[in-house]
């Protein structure tokens, strides 16, 4: 897919701006993966999304144990699953895969621990740090994400 956003943001509210267009344009069963470091701003780029959604980012949080955050009240629910602190060995019993088949919308920080069990039309978004800014490149990887990153542009 040669389309895309390619941009840098300056500050979090700019990340968040941008997470908001995503979370705007999302449909029912979206998923986006979030690619980068600690730091980088995958939590950041979730609020937006759920404002997008219409849920309050607040509500957004970094996950200690529990992995998989559900966000009802929005337009559609929003999926938070964070897999920092999961093992490549639990990853096929925790039963995320009911988020990615619900109908809402989710949202993956460190989909490389998941890499295999990612579904192939989805929504890349890789946040690099330069500097003080963040380059964030976000890419369909099938049809289905081509038309939601295609309204966000
Ligand atoms: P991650 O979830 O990738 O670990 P977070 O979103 O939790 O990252 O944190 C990103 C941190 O970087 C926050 O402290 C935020 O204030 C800071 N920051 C600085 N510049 C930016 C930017 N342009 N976009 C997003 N976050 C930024
Ligand atoms: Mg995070």
């Amino acid at each position: 897919m040669s389309e895309g956003i390619d941009i840098v943001t300056r500050s979090r509210e700019e990340t968040e701006a941008l997470g908001q267009r995503v979370g705007r344009a999302a449909h029912p069963g979206d998923v986006i993966a979030l690619w980068g470091e600690l730091g980088a701003g995958k939590t950041t780029f979730v609020r937006g999304i759920a404002a997008g959604l219409g849920i309050p980012p607040r509500e957004v949080t970094s996950p200690t144990f529990i992995i998989v955050h559900e966000h009802e009240g929005g337009r559609l629910p929003l999926f938070h699953i964070d897999m920092y602190r999961v093992s490549p060995a639990e990853t096929g019993s925790i039963g995320w895969e009911e988020a990615l088949a619900s109908g809402g919308v989710t949202a993956i920080e460190w989909p490389d621990r998941v890499e295999r069990l990612l579904p192939a039309d989805r929504i890349d978004v890789r946040i690099e740090p330069v500097g003080a800014d963040r380059r964030i490149r976000i890419t369909p990887t099938g049809s289905a994400a081509s038309t939601t990153v295609r309204s966000a542009a």
